[in-house]
This record gives structure tokens, sequence and C-alpha cells, in this order.
């Protein structure tokens, strides 16, 4: 075999060349050196090992906590003709010796094992009988106590660097603040490796926000937009709420299932099974959900609920489109949800980190509120500088129309001031627009020289401007009672008129908007025909073997299929994500199908 790193991708992979900076990963490794790689979730991690894995002699041990992923990974990599095998706790004894056989007589290229294996019973001393090519440890952050998912077995990898020394390590994570990675560096003692950092955009996710009405109807009214059929994430914050969504999304004919943690194991891992081996399945999900899947065609992810940082929500809306194909990442956002949210910071923990979880979720906040392009503040919040405004997110595809919210935000806030700091929003909007209601009258807020004042805007924009407010951190509201609004000391520039306070026109009605078309395009009937067909037939091959679809051929592939309908092995091999390995497997079958319509 070919020893090349380019010639292994394009005939074991069949892909055509390396994406960012993978190549650069992938020579480094080749000379035997340390290395730590940050890249975004779906930016190509496992190439990074897996390629290197064939160029040197010898087995590569790729340690990582994800079981189900672990299986994932050796299944495709299986399906690729490398011998690929797991090692864990699930595996019956022959399984077991079978691989410790392939391990010991050289023949495997890659085995994966989960940390606290790696320490258990005489594994050590197993791996040093062995001839060890590269260690790849996956999800690295999970060593640090900074990151968000610190996993004690981890702190103990530091010890495969003296156990052996002549063994390149190679750290891959997609956490990139820089807390994490000093830690990983640290704990893993890699100083004298090299960091190799991606850019984090993924340019094929289209970012979308609106207001809060009712979530669900407006869920429901963007899945008939344009994503019927596909498979896609929704998060919601509860339990209950995750339940109850599903099912209402069945009643709309949607093929929704639940999965929280408080589920049943068998019914969680049926649910997480059908959404990898089925097509077009919806999981609804508290953040539980989706550590360790990487299916490449997740269409969307959509959040019924504010995250509480942008690193949460980022790494959620990362699971969409990991192959590249046009994916959306949609979410709905009210006061509501800023008060719940804020409930939930800090409890119980040092003042320390209250002050670090407001200031993140104050960044998430100011993310929701933009006026500008969307991808611009997260790129920037992770670091980096976006030159152009995106063009593939609500604000740049729809530009807002930005009035001077200044006066509706002072009388707003005198509102709240006038009123005691003792009401909620409802009432708040009750005096400014001069409803004759019980409470308003009871406590005589009808004589208020501001009562009626702000008959101008509807109800809904007084709930986008306070909402703002509350946001931007102009005005707090009661967590534990009413939710009473009052004012902080952020607000005495604006209320003196020292600054002013641009809000988003107001849409009225439900103007269908622009949006970049999200769907897979093919050019003819006849393409889409053959397309549907092709996906049947994978999905069939699929079943048989019992392993998810996309692990014998991605959609780009089927795409491309349809489009070039090739017509000998040859040509099909020079379509993306064919090796030869597939070509060999699969290409008699697809080709009968293409030929024979
Ligand atoms: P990560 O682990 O960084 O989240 P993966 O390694 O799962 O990402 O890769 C994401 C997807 O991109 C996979 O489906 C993989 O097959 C695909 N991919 C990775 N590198 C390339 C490449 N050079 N060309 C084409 N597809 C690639
Ligand atoms: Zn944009």
């Amino acid at each position: 075999m070919s020893r090349d790193p380019l010639q292994i991708l394009q005939s074991v992979f069949g892909y055509p060349e390396f994406r960012g900076q993978q190549s650069a990963v992938i020579d480094h490794i080749l000379t035997r050196r340390d290395a730590l790689v940050l890249m975004p979730t779906g930016g190509g991690k496992s190439l990074c090992y897996q390629v290197p894995a064939l160029c040197l002699d010898g087995v590569t041990v790729v340690i990582s906590p994800l079981i189900a992923l672990m299986q994932n990974q050796v299944e495709a990599l299986n399906q690729l003709g490398i011998s690929a095998a797991a090692l864990n706790s699930s595996h019956s004894p022959d399984e077991q010796r079978r691989v410790r056989d392939s391990l010991l007589d050289g023949s495997l290229k890659l085995l994966y094992v989960a940390p606290e294996r790696l320490f258990a019973n005489g594994f050590m001393d197993l791996l040093s009988s062995a001839n060890i090519a590269l260690f790849a440890i996956d999800e690295a952050h999970c060593v640090s106590q900074w990151g968000h998912d610190f996993r004690p077995e981890y702190l103990k990898l530091s010890v495969l660097h003296e156990h052996f020394p002549n063994v390149p390590r190679l750290a891959l994570t997609a956490t990139a603040d820089d807390k994490t990675r000093k830690d990983i560096i640290e704990r893993l003692n890699l100083h004298y490796g090299e960091i190799f950092k991606s850019g984090f955009d993924r340019p094929n996710i289209s970012y979308h926000m609106v207001d809060k009405k009712n979530g669900f109807t407006q869920l429901v009214s963007f899945l008939r937009a344009g994503q019927e059929g596909n498979a896609g994430i929704v998060y919601c914050m509860s339990r209950k709420k995750v339940e109850e969504t599903a099912e209402k999304l069945v009643k709309e004919g949607f093929d929704a299932l639940p999965y929280h943690a408080g589920l049943p194991p068998d019914i969680r891992a049926a649910n997480q099974s059908r959404f990898i081996r089925d097509e077009g399945i919806i999981v609804v999900a508290t953040i539980a959900f989706g550590m360790g899947i990487d299916k490449p065609d997740v269409r969307f992810v959509a959040h019924l609920d504010l995250p509480k940082n942008l690193e949460a929500y980022y790494q959620e809306t990362g699971r969409a489109g990991r192959d590249g194909l046009p994916a959306t990442a949609w979410m709905t956002f009210g006061h509501q949800d800023i008060v719940r949210v804020r409930q939930l910071l800090g409890g119980g923990d040092s003042p320390e980190q209250q002050r670090i979880e407001y200031q993140k979720f104050s960044s998430m906040l100011t993310y929701c509120e933009a006026l500008k392009c969307r991808r611009k503040i997260l790129l920037e919040y992770f670091g980096e500088t976006l030159e152009e405004d995106c063009g593939n997110c609500d604000n740049c595809l729809n530009p807002p129309e930005i009035l001077d919210g200044t006066e509706s935000a002072q009388l707003a806030l005198s509102c709240i001031y006038r009123t005691g700091q003792l009401y909620g929003s409802g009432h708040i909007i009750d005096v400014l627009r001069g409803s004759d209601t019980d409470k308003v009258r009871n406590a005589r807020h009808d004589t208020l020289p501001l009562y009626g004042q702000g008959k101008d805007l509807s109800r809904g924009e007084w709930q986008t401007l306070i909402r703002q407010l509350l946001s931007l951190d102009y005005i707090a509201a009661d967590t534990e009672g009413y939710g009473s609004l009052s004012l902080n000391e952020k607000c005495r520039p604006l209320l003196k008129g020292e600054e002013r306070f641009p809000i988003r026109k107001f849409k009225r009605g439900s103007k269908q908007e622009k949006s970049k078309k999200q769907e897979i395009v093919l050019s003819s009937q006849e393409e889409t025909d053959l397309f549907n067909r092709l996906k049947a037939l994978r999905l069939s091959l699929a079943k048989e073997q019992n392993i998810p679809p996309y692990v014998i051929f991605h959609d780009k592939t089927l795409l491309e299929m349809a489009q070039q309908k090739p017509s000998t092995l040859n040509a099909l091999g020079d379509i993306h994500g064919i090796g030869e390995s597939k070509k060999s497997k699969y290409g008699p079958v697809f080709l009968e199908t293409i030929n024979n319509p």
C-alpha cells in the first residue's frame, strides 16, 4: 500500500483533497512529533489520525470517552476496508481475545479504547508488547477542569508519555478557549508539540433567530418551510417539554422521538439508534443528546429554549451539516427565556464562577439581540474576525430596518420607575398603552402622567423592547417572585439622553422571510428521482448490515452520482467519497441502479 497521505486520502477515503490544516497536521505527525489540534465540530479531526495510522507501521491507539462514537468510527473504517476495532466492556471475552490477537500480530491498524480501559488490568503491559505507531487523544478538553466536560480518568493520560516516550501523541478537541488549551498542554505535557488551530467558521450553517410568540407553532412553520423529510435535532430545556414537543410533532405528522437523561436506557438507546440508522428522524432532546454522534446529514438544529452560553450554542448548532451541505441553526427567543436562564445560573457555586456564568450569558444575549451579521459576533467571541458580512444569517439575508428606540426605551424605564419597580412586563405594558384593567385602576396607575403615552407601539413591540432592555442589562427581572422589573445602574445614561437605543423595526403579519435555498437542489425531476432511488438502495444495504446509511455513502456522494450518472466502475471511482474498497463493494449495485432507470 502507498504511504503517501494524499494517495491514501484518494484511494481509501475517496476524497480529492485535504481540508484546512489536515495536511499540515498529518505531515507533522509523520515526523513523529506531538501535536494539539483545535478544529470545530465537523472540521475533519478524525482524518488527522486515521491517515497517519495507514501511513505508519504499527497500530494507532485512539482514546475516546464516547463509546457510541467509537462504534460508529469502527464501522465506518471497516467499510473502507481498514482493520479497526474498539475495546470496551460491552464486548464478549471472545471478541476481546480476537482484538488482542490482532493487536499483537500487527494486523490491526486502529484500536479505539475508553480511558478507563487503558488503565485497567494489564492493558498497558499488553500495549507494551505491541508496536504502537501513534496515540490519538480525542475530546482532549476532557482533561481540563475549565472545559465543560471534565473527566478525571483523562488526567492519567499523562503517563502515556512516560511509558512510551518515543510514540507521538496527537490531542484533538473542538474547544478553543485559551484556558482549556493551556490546561491540555500542561496536563498532557505537550509543551514540545505544535498547536494547529483551524478557523472556527462553519459557512454552510445558516443562523436564524425569531421573536418567540408561540414557540411550537413557529417551529412547525420553520419545519414546513423546507425541512420536511430532513433529519434534525430540536433542543428544549426540560424533560417535560422534550416529551410534549416530541408528541406534538408526531401529531403534526413528523417522525419525532424524545431523548433525555430521565428516559429508561433502552428507550434512549433505541431512539438514538433510529436517529442514526434511519433517515429523516427528528430528535427532541435536552442537551444530553448529541455528544458522541457524528451523523453527517443533520440538516437543522432548532432551539426552543435559550442555551446558557455561546460555547454550548455553537457546539449544539455545530452538529448540523457536518457533510458540508447546507444546514440551518434556528432559535426562538423571548423575555421569559432570559428570566428562566438567569434563575439557573451559578446556583451553589463560588461567586467567581457565578460571575463568569453571568458574563457568558450576557454574550449569549448580545448575540440574540444582534442587529448585524450573527456569524461575525459568534466568531469574534471565539477570537476570530470575519472581514465581510457572511451573507448566510437572518440579519444578512433580511437586513433589519433599524429605528431609534431611545424615546420608547426612556418611556418604558420611567414607567417601571414610577410604578415603584414592583410590576412585571404585562402590567407595565398595560400602563404604557393605557389599558383599563383592575390592576391599573386599583393601583391608580391611570392617574400617572405617562399612562397611555405608549399607544403608538403594539403589545408585541413593547414586549420586544422590554426584552432588549432586559437582555442588555438596562433592567432586571426579579427571578423569585412575579418577575417584577427594576432599573439597573446601566440605564442612567440612557435616561439622561446620553446614549441612544437602536431597535429593529417590528414586522407586522407573517411575511415570508427570505432565506437561502436550504434544500438540496437537483436540476431535473429525473435527477431527483434517481437521487431518491439511490437513497433507497443505500438504506436497504445499510439495514442488511445493521449500519447507518451514511457509513456506506454520504448524501454528497449520492448527489454527485445522480448528477454525473457514471456508467463504468472507473467513472464511479472519481466521485467524492468513493475509495477502492467501496468501489468494489458497492460500485456494481449502484451502477445498476444508475443505468437501469
Ligand atoms: P470532527 O471529528 O472534527 O467533528 P469528522 O472527522 O467527523 O469531524 O469529519 C466531519 C466530516 O467531514 C466527516 O463526515 C468526514 O468524512 C468529512 N471530511 C473530513 N475531511 C474531509 C476531506 N478532506 N474531504 C472531504 N470530506 C472530509
Ligand atoms: Zn451574516
